[in-house]
């Protein structure tokens, strides 16, 4: 296979500047040798300065885990993609559950702010995921079919070299429920069918789509053997140095 897996840490509010900065100190002075999977960590907004200046020169990438679609203006609260490429930030996580579920983030603003940060040159980690009563009620496909299109709108062949899809079922978020390899495997070549139906097979050959959902060392080798599955979006184990560690090995032997 030749998408390269990528291990990513989405830290949600969670570690203070100096917090961040010691736990990629500890991921970084870990580290194992050989051919490593590309490795991101997705720190809170403030923090991002701290955990940049403790990345470089390592292989980790930092990403943020929202970004608005406008330039700049009257959008108190708001960070722009100018400011996160300022600050360092290669990466940024658009549409996670939590924003979808608390913050009233809907397919049309996943769809404005993966335009914006794709016309910046930020990798967009595009998250889609059906809730446990849309599983139960047999709408998983419906929804991820719908999230993917909406997210995608607009959005160039092109483009799609600069995005990351994240698989996250709402209900295996920070629950400990993971979804099985099976489950994930299913809706992560459907989603891969939906792009080769939207771009052709090269991209949709070339796409990567991650798992998230409760992932840890336990569960992400028989993850990460599945043809469509391409690396991880991790809450919890992420925030651990061993954990992250022992992620980043499944990855390398994935
Ligand atoms: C996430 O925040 O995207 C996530 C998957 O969290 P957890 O690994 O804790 O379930």
């Amino acid at each position: 296979m030749s998408r390269r897996i990528l291990i990513a840490g989405n830290w949600k509010m969670n570690k203070t500047s100096a917090e961040g900065a010691a736990l990629v100190k500890e991921i970084v002075a870990q580290m194992p040798a050989g051919s490593l999977p590309e490795i991101l960590v997705c720190p809170p907004y403030l923090t991002i300065p701290a955990v940049v200046e403790a990345a470089k020169g390592s292989p980790i990438c930092v990403g943020a885990e929202n970004v608005h679609w406008a330039a700049n203006g009257a959008f108190t609260g708001e960070v722009s993609t100018d400011m996160l490429k300022d600050a360092g930030v290669t990466h940024v996580i658009i549409g996670h559950s939590e924003r979808r579920q608390y913050f009233g983030e809907t397919d049309e603003t996943v769809n404005k702010r993966t335009a914006a940060a794709v016309a910046a040159g930020l990798v967009a980690v595009v998250c889609v995921g059906e809730t446990l009563e849309e599983r139960e009620g047999n709408k998983t496909a419906d929804v991820i079919d719908r999230q993917v299109r909406k997210a995608f709108e607009g959005i160039s062949a092109a483009d799609m070299a600069k995005i990351v899809i994240a698989y996250e079922p709402v209900w295996a978020i920070g629950t400990g429920k993971t979804a099985t390899d099976d489950q994930a495997q299913e809706v992560h070549a459907q989603i891969r069918a939906l792009l080769a139906d939207l771009y052709g097979a090269d991209v949709a050959e070339a796409t990567r789509i991650l798992y998230g959902g409760s992932m840890k060392p336990a569960n992400a080798a028989g993850l990460l053997a599945q043809k469509d599955i391409d690396g991880g979006l991790i809450g919890g184990a992420a925030l651990k140095a061993p954990d992250f560690i022992a992620l980043i090995k499944a990855g390398m032997q994935a």
